[in-house]
């Protein structure tokens, strides 16, 4: 036996009686078959109802594909054989309100731009319907939206029915069924005619506001989301509060946001060109002061130094600095969670300075590294201070020892 549906005569009953005829499970949950329900059961881009058979929540409602009996499922056990069914009032009414708006947005595109849905979706967060087409003019969807909200305030009736042969043969759908023999229409006066076993309101005006979001190409279709009624003025409020907390925190009127950031966007550009050039003295400066220190009891100036305060690039700088005078070897690290060995040394001096590199590497057991003969840099591994100058110590002692000299 079916499951009467009476939601297909009258979407605003919504507590009813009913004989339990069957208990069953439904993903590991209890379910029950009943001779006739107000619940929706998840179907045709509509997600099902919420509400209570006899005090027990009903968390799901599910068609059963061998006979469509309709599944309540439940969150406990439910002993009766009469069941008292109440349905969620808010859900539901949210339901048929963009259901209905679905229909009208979705014939108002075909009006305005010949774009066919061929795919809707409803879930708590988001409302979409898919356009058979892979793009469309944003004035294409104000017309639409204009012309959708227009079909609204004329609030026109909108009749669910189930049509006889003959009334069948008459109508033109404009989403023709998939299901052989008797099916379900809605007709929205002078404007929409399709087949559908959703919920919807009587009439057009309870639908309030269709308000389209926004549109995302996605391969071949374009997808629309909308709200309607309350959650488009849930979405107004939260927009416009957003709009009016960023315009007060720039102090400009909301409709200078937009210059706002793109002023914000130029000064920052600009302070960090500035940065970038005042680094680049401070990190000369240090230099020169490194240079100027150097021990040059073997001929020529050699720095030894493990930096704390600054990264790796920074570091680099510093060398390239230092070895632009001649009879110079840098031999520098960075400290931290990619510390890094930085040795170079002026081309006058005939050191190589990746086999230098390796020698100081080696105290940390990486081999990561490398460069060309008077320049090389290496490690990423962790590594403080202490642990740099290590690393450091062993690189000058194979530079002592003469044998990294080339040729
Ligand atoms: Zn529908």
């Amino acid at each position: 036996m079916t499951t009467e549906r009476l939601y297909y005569t009258d979407s605003y009953l919504i507590a009813f009686d009913a004989d339990l005829i069957e208990h069953t499970t439904y993903n590991g949950a209890p379910a029950v078959v009943l001779s006739r329900t107000c619940f929706y059961p998840t179907s045709g881009g509509q997600p099902h109802d919420t509400g209570t058979l006899n005090s027990v929540p009903v968390i799901d409602v599910a068609i059963r594909e061998a006979d469509g009996a309709v599944l309540h499922v439940l969150a406990g056990e439910l002993a009766a054989e009469r069941v008292q069914g109440q349905v969620d009032w808010a859900r539901r009414f949210d339901h048929m309100r963009h259901h209905t708006g679905q229909h009208i947005l979705s014939q108002a595109l075909i009006h305005v731009a010949q774009a066919e849905t061929v795919g809707f979706h409803m879930s708590p967060d988001s409302i979409t319907i898919d356009l058979n087409r892979p793009q469309i003019a944003p004035e294409q969807v104000d017309a639409a939206e204009d012309l959708a909200n227009r079909i609204v305030a004329e609030n026109r009736p909108v009749r669910a029915w189930f049509p006889s042969e003959d009334e069948r043969a008459g109508l033109t759908l404009r989403k023709v069924p998939d299901v052989e023999g008797r099916f379900r229409v809605v007709d929205i006066a002078d404007f929409d005619v399709t087949a559908c076993g959703g919920t919807h309101v009587a009439h057009s005006g309870e639908i309030g506001i269709i308000k389209v979001l926004r549109v995302d190409k996605r391969g071949d279709t374009v997808r629309v989301e909308f709200r309607c009624g309350e959650r488009a003025l849930l979405d107004y409020r939260e927009k416009n509060a957003l709009l009016n907390r960023l315009a007060a925190e720039m102090t400009v009127g909301y409709w200078e946001v937009p210059d706002a950031l793109e002023r914000l966007r130029e000064e920052n550009k600009a302070l960090r060109r500035d940065l970038r050039a005042v680094r680049e003295v401070v990190l000369a400066a240090e230099a020169d002061a490194l240079w100027q220190a150097a021990d040059r009891s073997a001929g020529y100036a050699l720095i030894v130094h493990a930096f704390e305060d600054h990264d790796p690039a920074e570091v680099r700088q510093i060398v390239q600095h230092v070895i632009a005078h001649p009879a110079t070897v840098a031999l520098c690290g960075a400290a931290g969670d990619k510390a890094q060995l930085i040795v170079a040394r002026s081309d006058d001096l005939p050191y190589d300075m990746v086999a230098v590199l390796k020698h100081g590497l080696a105290v940390w057991q990486v081999d990561r590294g490398g460069g060309r003969p008077s320049f090389a840099q290496g490690g990423g591994v962790a590594a403080a201070r202490a642990a740099v100058e290590q690393a450091l110590a062993a690189a000058a002692a194979a530079l002592h020892s003469e044998n990294v000299t080339k040729g």
